[in-house]
């Protein structure tokens, strides 16, 4: 049996922490009941364990518990949010904006929404990957109605200025929604002093289970109005309809309670080992980093290499490390990432890129070992 590679994709997943699996547990077998039966004990302690777990949810971003919806994951959450507020506000505006750099979590709804006859500015970001907030004032319109701007990116880590962004937003009377997908227990997100209106949330890059995420959305100051794009039961204020999933809602809580418990700390010491790898590789020939070095996540490398063929990187580095290219590749024909691009990478140079994404379970013997892996194959790809 050979040996896995070294996991180091954590911006794709995470995985599960041990700790969240066991707060999970109780909740398939013992404790399985239906949360919104109301006439017995079965469904009494699965309605208080989701009351405890929208509790610590709504703690955790400074919001009230009323305001947490829960929804299959941060995709849902985008979609109830960009397209729940462009249904509901219609009559009062046509145009969103967001980031070139999004994910397709929030590019594919302002598509669809294209096709809808909405319409969308899509705001450039500067060469380390940052929006200018006087191109976001300037592309405010009367008829401005969401502003989308995800809080930190999933290919180069790259955190975006939310509470400037919202106090803009409110000053100008527009919807501010942010995707939080990999910024939840790894930055502070507090919705009240970042003006924020609507927030998406996952477990599953904060080493909770996969199938589970929220939408926060602002009750008052203002509240936000927003039609369901899932009807049936009415469950979650009739927000998001069908039952909800104990174990997962759970387990979310928990993932989401240690990771902020713990969150200088562990946090800083990613911020090590992130360094650790950037000292051993930064002076390779034809090396860019990609995206601001200071603001972004603190596990988070992204770099590219000149004169070397993006696929044959990845596929030299697999037996020791398990991450991806920047890029999203099919199979066929590969293409640079758009978030690479939008940054004014070449189409080679964004062919030619490994996003690095270090986790709570990784060691410095790991990231010595990657390194070392790295110089190696990068000079072989080079003489080549
Ligand atoms: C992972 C991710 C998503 C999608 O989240 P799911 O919970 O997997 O649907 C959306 N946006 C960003 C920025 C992400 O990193």
């Amino acid at each position: 049996m050979t040996a896995k590679p070294i996991y180091l994709d954590c911006q794709a997943t995470t995985p599960l922490d041990p700790r969240v699996l066991a707060a999970m547990i109780p909740y398939f077998c013992e404790s399985f009941g239906n949360p919104s039966s109301s006439s017995h004990i079965y469904g009494w302690e699965a309605q208080a364990a989701i009351a405890q777990s929208r509790e610590i949810m709504a703690k955790s971003i400074n919001a009230n518990p009323e305001e947490i919806i829960f929804t299959s994951g941060a995709t849902e959450a985008n979609n109830l949010a960009i397209k729940g507020v462009a249904e509901a506000n219609f009559s009062r505006g046509k145009h969103l904006i967001t980031l070139q750099t999004e994910h397709s979590a929030v590019l594919d709804p302002c598509a669809y929404l294209v096709a809808l006859g909405f319409e969308i500015t899509y705001l450039p970001v500067d060469s380390l990957g940052i929006v200018n907030l006087q191109d976001l004032s300037n592309a405010i319109r009367s008829d401005t109605i969401l502003v989308s701007i995800m809080a930190a990116n999933n290919e180069i880590g790259v955190l975006q200025p939310l509470a400037e962004i919202g106090k803009i937003c409110r000053d100008r009377g527009v919807f501010f929604h942010s995707d939080a997908a990999q910024a939840i227990g790894k930055i502070e997100l507090d919705v009240e002093a970042m003006q924020i209106d609507l927030l998406s949330l996952t477990a599953h890059k904060v080493y909770g289970p996969k199938g589970i995420g929220a939408l926060y959305i602002r009750r008052k100051n203002p509240r936000v109005n927003l039609a369901p794009q899932l009807h049936g039961g009415g469950q979650e204020r009739g927000f998001r309809s069908g039952t909800l999933y104990p174990p997962q809602i759970v387990g979310f809580a928990k993932a989401v309670e240690l990771a902020i418990a713990n969150l200088a700390e562990e946090q800083n010491s990613l911020r090590q080992l992130q360094q650790q790898l950037w000292n051993a590789i930064k002076d390779l020939p034809g090396i860019y980093l990609n995206g601001d070095p200071e603001k972004r996540l603190a596990g988070n490398l992204n770099v590219s290499f000149a004169h070397i063929n993006g696929n044959s990187l990845i596929l030299a580095l697999q037996p020791v490390v398990a991450l991806s290219s920047g890029a999203a590749c099919s199979s066929t024909k590969p293409a640079p990432s758009h978030v690479l691009t939008a940054l004014g990478r070449s189409r080679e140079l964004a062919l030619a890129s490994l996003r690095f994404g270090i986790g709570r379970f990784n060691t410095s013997a790991e990231i010595d070992q990657v390194a070392q892996k790295v110089i190696e194959v990068v000079s072989l790809l080079q003489l080549s």
